[in-house]
């Protein structure tokens, strides 16, 4: 398909990026001479209270079973993010706000910052939080989020934001498992025009969570809620008297900085748990290096905090740097499908960086809700959260890139703390749909399911030999899982869960995870090539494709597929689609059943829940399993009662 077209980069690019194709190799070839001197050098971005001496302590045998980064260092994350700015940068933007109604917005500085975390984590100490207690923050996409976030890390206390779109059960299942004793929310959230009860939700959740004795409640709309006496307080009652300074907690590199549960793609989601120091170095490392970040431009991930995306490059890495970053209350389509092109304009953003889902979803809208902006700021796009397919990322790159801007497709997990794989942007000629090649000191494998390591232009299940300083430390409190969920399937390998193709130049392609992988008569398939090549006709908004097994085949393929709007599904569609599959891929990957679907059932953040897609297309409509993390659960409905053949 798209596998011939290169984009070299740009000449414009070539000579300014901090890190060019020489400067790429040279990391790389200095990370495997001098492992130590290099993420020694990594680490020597952070400001430490202590400088650490000891640098990689890692090993992934069972026997012995141990990641260390830094483990002798001291620091504080919100003093590296707030407090060694403001000799030079005080008075510098750190976050610009833009809320979900057009004309709401405003700046923070880094001065106004450093004071609003200073006072709630005083007001969180007042609260009875301290070093190594969990606090579960639930908030709109708004600065108090982020200042919720630093305040936590101020104290040393353990953070898990929980994505404000959560149900009321989904919360206090994450409250549980930490066992957090407060909870920082707000009275409602904005998305899109609609009010989110926050505090109704957590009032709903604590029912079933006694031992939260306290809620942090912020007023941001300002609507009624019930305040319950002796156990909710209000922030702007508390905030004017809390003082404006307050020590950062000396922290050791490898206590927790925060847990974050997975998204729960592939099942129930995980308290992935992150330590303060290998954490903050990595992020704030990508961040500058995989965007060639520069202070002073405005940076956009669209990201919620809830998402591991937000946590590493709405907050931590780009304060890190000292940079200015965007956070936006609202969804890219509201009031209209030009939104996120009119805030470009409106705060000049300079990196922009989004999702394949909202990349697809604004792509079925047209151009014109682009082209009729001017977005001349911006110099840099990214994407991140599934495979892009190359037709989103040619419509990225040609309508809002104006063919001159490049793109870095950015693989990585909730479990890596930061992004792994993909384009140096003044380094790495791009090929659409391909995360290309792993950051320096990243060492990557395929290998097949017994294990064997295979090399060359091949396909296999993507594994990772070493360790890097982003790495997740545990599951929180279950040590044993960790170790069985990505360390058990290839001893001494961590196990990313997902299945990937490189091609002859050494560049990775996801192909998804390895549960989407169908084997149909004995050629394996990756859903994600079968997706993209339906999703580059003209009629198709959207697909998602899993195998169901099949008596001949071994394993058949069944698409689901969304239209653009305004396209009728006719029988004639359907067999014109399923040659067109036939044609871009080869016989064997034509679907076998083709099935109209008005929407997928995603999670909360966007990606297409696939288990659910399985157990239709293979008529097990009794076990649909934990759906808790669907965004819209009446699409399930809609699918099982149109479900093909019956
Ligand atoms: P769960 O682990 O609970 O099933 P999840 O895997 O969706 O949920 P995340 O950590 O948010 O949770 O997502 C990481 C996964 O997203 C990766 O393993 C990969 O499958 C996919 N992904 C992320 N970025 C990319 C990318 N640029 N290209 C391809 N796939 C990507
Ligand atoms: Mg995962």
């Amino acid at each position: 398909m798209s596998d011939g077209q290169v984009f070299p980069v740009p000449d414009d690019w070539a000579g300014k990026a901090h890190i060019d194709a020489a400067g790429y190799e040279a990391a790389v070839a200095r990370v495997e001479a001098d492992p130590e001197g290099y993420w020694r050098d990594l680490a020597g971005r952070l400001d430490w209270i202590q400088a650490p001496t000891k640098i990689k302590d890692v090993s992934f045998a069972k026997e012995d079973f141990h990641i260390h980064w830094y483990a002798d260092g001291v620091l504080n994350a919100s003093a590296n993010c707030l407090d060694r700015h403001l000799p030079h940068r005080k008075d510098d933007v750190a976050l610009v706000f833009e809320g979900d109604e057009p004309g709401h917005s405003y700046t923070v500085t880094y001065g106004e910052l450093h004071e609003q975390v200073c006072r709630m984590a005083n007001v969180l100490k007042d609260l009875g939080a301290k070093k190594g207690d969990r606090v579960t923050i639930y908030l709109p996409m708004i600065p108090l989020a982020a200042v919720a976030m630093l305040a936590c890390a101020r104290i040393g206390a353990i953070h898990s934001v929980v994505f404000g779109g959560f149900s009321p059960d989904s919360i206090a299942g994450r409250i549980q498992d930490c066992e957090s004793r407060l909870v920082i929310t707000a009275d409602q959230g904005c998305r899109g025009g609609k009010r989110v009860p926050l505090k109704a939700n957590v009032d709903k959740a604590l029912e079933q969570c006694p031992q939260v004795d306290k809620v942090l409640l912020i007023r941001w709309t300002g609507a009624e809620v019930p305040v319950v006496e002796g156990r909710d307080v209000v922030w702007d009652e508390v905030k004017d008297a809390a003082s404006a300074t307050c020590a950062p907690e000396p922290m050791n590199a490898e206590d927790p900085l925060f847990i974050l549960y997975t998204s729960g793609s592939t099942g129930k989601p995980k308290g992935v748990m992150h330590t303060t120091g290998g954490y903050l170095a990595w992020a704030s490392w990508t961040h500058e290096a995989v965007f060639d970040y520069r202070r002073g431009e405005v940076f956009w991930c669209t990201a919620d905090v809830g998402w591991v995306t937000g946590h590493s490059y709405v907050v931590y890495g780009p304060l890190a740097n000292g940079g200015t970053s965007l956070i936006f209350e609202g969804v890219p389509n509201y009031p209209t499908p030009a939104r996120f092109w009119e805030v470009v304009d409106k705060h000049k953003v300079e990196i922009f960086y989004t999702a394949p889902t909202a990349l697809r979803a604004l792509m079925r809208e047209g151009d014109d809700h682009v082209t009729k902006n001017d977005l001349s700021s911006l110099r840099l796009l990214g994407s991140v959260g599934e495979p892009i397919n190359p037709e989103a990322w040619l419509w990225y790159h040609r309508v809002v890139g104006k063919d001159r801007l490049p793109i870095v497709d950015t693989w990585w997990q909730t479990e890596t703390g930061g992004i792994l794989v993909s384009p140096l942007p003044g380094a790495t000629a791009l090929k659409p749909g391909s995360a290309t090649k792993p950051l320096p000191g990243v060492k990557l494998q395929l290998v097949d399911a017994d294990g064997k390591v295979l090399e060359g232009a091949t396909e296999g299940n993507l594994v990772i030999t070493d360790s890097w300083p982003g790495q997740m430390r545990g599951v929180y409190g279950d040590h044993d899982r960790f170790f069985a969920t990505y360390f058990s399937a290839y001893p001494g390998k961590y196990f990313t869960g997902d299945g990937c193709r490189r091609d002859e130049d050494g560049y990775y392609w996801i192909t998804g995870r390895v549960d989407d992988v169908i084997n149909v008569s004995g050629h394996r398939l990756g859903t994600a090539e079968i997706e993209s090549a339906l999703v580059a006709h003209d009629t198709v908004a959207e697909a998602a494709v899993v195998g169901y097994p099949h008596d001949i085949k071994g394993q058949g393929v069944y698409a689901y597929v969304t239209l653009k709007a305004g396209i009728e599904a006719t029988d004639q569609l359907r067999k014109d689609l399923i040659l067109w599959v036939r044609q871009e891929i080869g016989p064997f990957a034509a679907p076998d059943v083709l099935q109209w679907a008005p929407g997928l059932p995603k999670t909360r953040s966007g990606k297409i829940m696939r288990r659910i897609l399985r157990k239709i297309a293979e008529n097990e409509l009794g076990s649909l399993g934990d759906t808790s993390t669907l965004a819209d659960p009446s699409v399930v409905d809609d699918l099982v009662k149109n479900r093909a053949g019956g």
